[in-house]
């Protein structure tokens, strides 16, 4: 089976790198003590991976290569929701897990009603314009899982899930980071309007519009961030993730 790199190389430039990225931003919020263990300490070998992140290796790479494997000439005479989902489950390597097959078979789904709505207006927009894109700049990296283009000629970033929770505000506040950055940067000089997000393994798609107050607080966050770092003020919050965290019994036993 070909090795699935993505997860592994999004961690690799969040270790090695000193710049700001989604993770380290979202860690420093969750808790500053965490991420002093973390990125501060290297404790990286102490994290758990769950089963679903290694599913989701997988889902992530058969979500970049989907894309490349549709044959338009193929799919598009196919005209009911069925026949182009079934063609679409073709595409799902066989050697993949039966849970890892599953999210596979939502996602084909929730992509014959995206190429049957394009097709209604131009087939162009079934196609991400980017997928698992590296965005960077001396301050922050990060790799977006899709971009799509808009009709109204606008982005929206989109990020894949397979989590069992299902969090609409982390979602949120992690999709508004990424198009932050994304209308930043602005390497494609358009700029980001909707952000989404689709869990294959829930099969659950949310999509929000984006406003100028989307991005309220998020400058001043990192400020503080980086200010408390720099000061190597590194707090304990406790909060409900502390349940799920590597290192609560250091910080409650
Ligand atoms: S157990 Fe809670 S307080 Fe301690 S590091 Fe983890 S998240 Fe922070």
């Amino acid at each position: 089976m070909k090795k699935p790199l993505i997860i592994e190389l999004k961690a690799k430039l969040e270790r090695d790198d000193t710049r700001i990225s989604k993770t380290k931003y979202t860690t420093f919020q969750i808790c500053p003590a965490r991420y002093e263990k973390i990125y501060v300490d290297k404790r990286y070998d102490e994290l758990v991976q769950s089963p679903e992140m290694k599913s989701g290796e997988l889902f992530h790479l058969f979500g970049k290569e989907f894309f490349d494997k549709v044959d338009v000439d193929k799919a598009l005479p196919l005209l009911t929701f069925e026949d182009l989902s079934q063609y679409f489950e073709t595409l799902i390597p066989v050697e993949y897990p039966p849970v890892t097959k599953e999210c596979c078979r939502n996602f084909c789904r929730f992509e014959a009603e995206h190429f049957l709505r394009a097709k209604k207006t131009d087939i162009k927009f079934f196609f991400p314009l980017e997928r698992e894109y590296l965005l960077e700049s001396d301050e922050y990296i990060g790799i977006i899982d899709r971009i799509d283009l808009l009709a109204n000629d606008t982005l929206m970033n989109i990020e894949y899930k397979l989590s069992s929770r299902w969090r609409v505000q982390y979602i949120k506040s992690e999709c508004v980071f990424y198009s932050f950055w994304l209308n930043k940067i602005d390497p494609f000089d358009r700029k980001a309007t909707m952000i989404g997000a689709y869990n294959a393994n829930l099969d659950i798609w949310w999509q929000f519009k984006l406003t100028p107050w989307s991005f309220r607080g998020i400058e001043s966050g990192m400020r503080k961030m980086s200010d408390k770092i720099s000061k190597k003020e590194f707090p304990k919050r406790h909060t409900s993730f502390c349940r799920m965290c590597e290192f609560a019994k250091e910080c409650f036993w």
